[in-house]
């Protein structure tokens, strides 16, 4: 079995992180370097590498992940369409992907450019 992810070590609560949100199928904590004033990750419990590795069987879980966002963005008071925020997932080197456990980047608090970089 392949090492835990810092994100699964979280999740596991081996390494500790105070949960902004937590359901059976997700949880979700601060970005450790954040990147707006708001910068929540969504990370799905079961171990999906990526968003491309995800299978038929994870379709409950994907769909959990974007329930969650829009769930934490009401919490944090952003979800009101006169401010907003936004959802990436990073897939691979290109995409920016650091760390090999699916997660949904939630940002908010500050105009964010289109396109991104
Ligand atoms: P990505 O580049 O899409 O794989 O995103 C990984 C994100 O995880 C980055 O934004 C990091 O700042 C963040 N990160 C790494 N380690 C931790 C940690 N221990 N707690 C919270 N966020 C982390």
């Amino acid at each position: 079995m392949s090492e835990k992810t810092i994100f699964q070590k979280i999740v596991d609560r081996e390494i500790p992180a105070p949960l902004v949100y937590e359901d059976d199928l997700v949880a979700a904590f601060n970005d450790i370097t954040p990147q707006a004033p708001i910068h929540v990750l969504i990370v799905p419990k079961k171990v999906i590498p990526r968003v491309g590795e995800a299978e038929a069987d994870d379709q409950a879980t994907l769909g959990a992940l974007l329930l969650a966002a829009g769930k934490i963005a009401e919490k944090l008071g952003v979800k009101d369409r006169d401010k907003g925020f936004r959802l990436v997932i990073n897939h691979g080197k290109d995409g920016g992907e650091t760390v090999p456990h699916l997660h949904v980047h939630l940002l908010a608090g500050r105009d964010l450019a289109w396109p991104p970089g």
